[in-house]
């Protein structure tokens, strides 16, 4: 029987540094690895898929959940909740499966406090002018959006040193290839 836990992966990164592309191929070059679903209260975009990008919800079902100590960590910013799931990372971790998280600078480091182990990856724009070209050019969010994830952009981009790896995601095949090795030298290692 596999009696090793599983390890946490977290990848974070300010809003449209390209963190969930970068995500989709790493999980399509490491199918060992399952991505924790995180559940929100913002609209579905038209691409997105219940259930595989998000759990969506309403509001009142995640405060719920939130009562019922259902989220590992919890933020809510630009108006709307993001939480991640306790259940799935326990299961997983405990089977000896390694899970990998997609969420926000703080929720990042609000894991590594109740999950010393968790591997902190954080993706970095090339610079402050590209990150703000690049959520102006994917056009999902509207003026007001817009503003306020430029702003906490400022703020993600303050906390960088405190994650274990850096990566920049100056070239998206460089950077997906820098965090496959980094996350399959650590898996390796545990075997
Ligand atoms: P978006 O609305 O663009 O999908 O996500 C906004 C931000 O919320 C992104 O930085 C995303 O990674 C983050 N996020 C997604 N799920 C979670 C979560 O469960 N917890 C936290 N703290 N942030 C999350």
């Amino acid at each position: 029987m596999n009696t090793k836990k599983g390890k946490i992966f977290v990848v974070a990164a300010p809003s449209g540094a390209g963190k969930t592309t970068i995500v989709k191929n790493i999980l399509s070059n490491l199918p060992e690895l399952a991505l924790s679903i995180s559940a929100t209260t913002r609209k579905k975009r038209e691409h997105e898929i219940n259930g595989v990008d998000y759990h969506f919800i309403s509001e009142e079902e995640f405060l719920k959940k939130i009562e019922e100590n259902g989220f590992v960590e919890w933020e809510k910013f630009y108006d709307y909740y993001y939480g991640t799931p306790k259940g799935f990372i326990e299961e997983k971790t405990k089977s000896g499966i390694s899970v990998l998280l997609e969420i926000d600078v703080k929720g990042a480091l609000n894991i590594k406090l109740i999950y010393p182990d968790a591997i902190l990856i954080y993706i970095s724009p090339p610079s402050f002018e590209v990150l703000v070209e690049r959520l102006k050019n994917r056009k999902t969010e509207d003026e007001n959006d817009l503003k306020k994830r430029i702003e906490r952009a400022k703020m993600e981009l303050s906390l960088k040193d405190k994650f274990d790896y850096l990566v920049v995601n100056k070239d998206l095949n460089t950077a997906v290839s820098e965090v496959k090795t980094i996350i399959k030298r650590i898996i390796s290692k545990e075997k």
